[in-house]
């Protein structure tokens, strides 16, 4: 386990700093353990900046092909995840959750993250991938295949109860 990539999340913002790379899936255990095969990359880029508020924030890109196992036809299928411009905006610490909602941004996608020197930046990537990740992940279409007509007609969720997931 020597994959690791830590900034100083502050500094990375004011800086206007920036870097990319990418991250082999099996590297990332959370992850992993969703996935029908572990090969492949997710390929990541992070900019620092100031966002529009004035306020230091970080822009997360992730891009991965996971193979995950389709819980209708039970074969393999490919979901993309491309994450793009994901911002983190550094706070100095978690809002008090219970002070009212947050106010989340009405553009999408903002996070908060405390500003930390050690940040693992390979956490990020992690967690975008695992938000990106369906609870039942589906092909649009399934290929017809003759003995899914079969099991799939009769009791779905026994095919699902097979599939025994940990968690
Ligand atoms: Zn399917």
């Amino acid at each position: 386990m020597s994959e690791q990539v830590v900034i100083d999340s502050l500094a990375f913002a004011q800086g206007g700093q920036a870097m990319q790379g990418e991250i082999p899936l099996a590297k990332l255990a959370r992850v992993r353990e969703s996935l029908l095969q572990s090969d492949g990359v997710a390929h990541y880029a992070l900019r620092g900046g100031t966002n529009q508020m004035g306020k230091p924030a970080l822009w997360l890109d992730v891009s991965a092909d996971l193979v995950l196992t389709c819980q209708r036809c039970l074969e393999p299928m490919v979901l993309p995840v491309r994450s793009a411009g994901v911002e983190f905006v550094l706070v100095d610490k978690e809002p008090e959750s219970d002070s009212g909602e947050l106010e989340e941004d009405s553009e999408g996608d903002v996070e908060w993250l405390v500003a930390n020197r050690a940040q693992d930046v390979l956490t990020l990537v992690e967690d975008e991938i695992l938000l990106s990740l369906p609870y039942a992940p589906r092909h649009e279409n399934c290929a017809p295949k003759a003995e899914m007509a079969e099991t799939g007609a009769k009791n779905p969720f026994a095919a699902l109860a097979a599939l025994k997931k940990p968690q």
